[in-house]
Formats: structure tokens, C-alpha cells, sequence
């Protein structure tokens, strides 16, 4: 009794666990194409291979979905890295030119928020 209350606790940290980093981070689904309803926290592939197209929900809480293209010749497109863990970095960061006008690197997993006053000090250079 004693081992299979070890055994449960131990599940249910992990589960915690992974909760928790899911919420910190986005996570990879790949599908064959992209679900009616999406989650947060999750970098939609399309293309069980290689994926050929992306989708996000829109880290500002906007509600809109974004999809971009993993097409080396499409214009725009991006380029993406998966760390061993399948953390995914997108490259370059995404703009919305519509709506929220959000503007944001994905990388190792993480939104890094884009502060118009970097490019500002840039410009001014
Ligand atoms: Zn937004």
C-alpha cells in the first residue's frame, strides 16, 4: 500500500510539474492542420514531417490567431529551431501589423516582448 502511495505521489508531482513548465513555455503540437479551437502556450506545426506552416495564439491575450509560414520562399517567412526538449525559436520575431500591433520574439520556448525603444536607440544611432 505504502509503494503504490509512493508511486501515485509521484505521478502527480510530475503531472504538477509539467504543468507548470507548460504554462512558462510553449510547447510544440503537430498537426495536420490547425485545430478550430487552439490553445495557449502551444506552437501549432503543420506538416507531420516537416512542417511547412505555424500557428500561435497571440501572446497579448488578443484573442486573434497567427499563422506563419515555415516556407523558405515565401515572403514573409520563418525559420525554426526545436532545442532537444522541443522548445521552438522562431526567427526573425513576429509583428502584427493589424489589431494589437504586438510585437515579439519566440525563443527556446519564451515570448520575449519587442520594446520600441531599443529599436528607438538603434535608429538614433
Ligand atoms: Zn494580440
Amino acid at each position: 500500500v505504502n509503494a503504490l502511495f509512493k508511486r501515485l505521489r509521484n505521478k502527480l508531482t510530475e503531472t504538477i510539474g509539467r504543468r507548470l513548465r507548460r504554462g512558462a513555455t510553449y510547447a510544440v503540437e503537430k498537426v495536420q492542420e490547425i485545430p478550430d479551437r487552439i490553445e495557449g502556450h502551444t506552437l501549432y506545426l503543420v506538416g507531420l514531417t516537416k512542417p511547412w506552416s505555424a500557428a500561435l495564439l497571440c501572446p497579448c491575450g488578443c484573442g486573434e490567431v497567427i499563422h506563419i509560414s515555415l516556407l523558405e520562399n515565401d515572403a514573409p517567412s520563418w525559420r525554426l529551431d526545436l532545442t532537444e526538449a522541443n522548445s521552438p525559436s522562431l526567427a526573425p520575431s513576429i509583428w502584427r501589423k493589424e489589431g494589437c500591433q504586438s510585437h515579439f520574439f519566440l525563443r527556446s520556448g519564451r515570448i520575449v516582448w519587442f520594446r520600441a525603444k531599443d529599436a528607438a536607440g538603434r535608429a538614433k544611432e
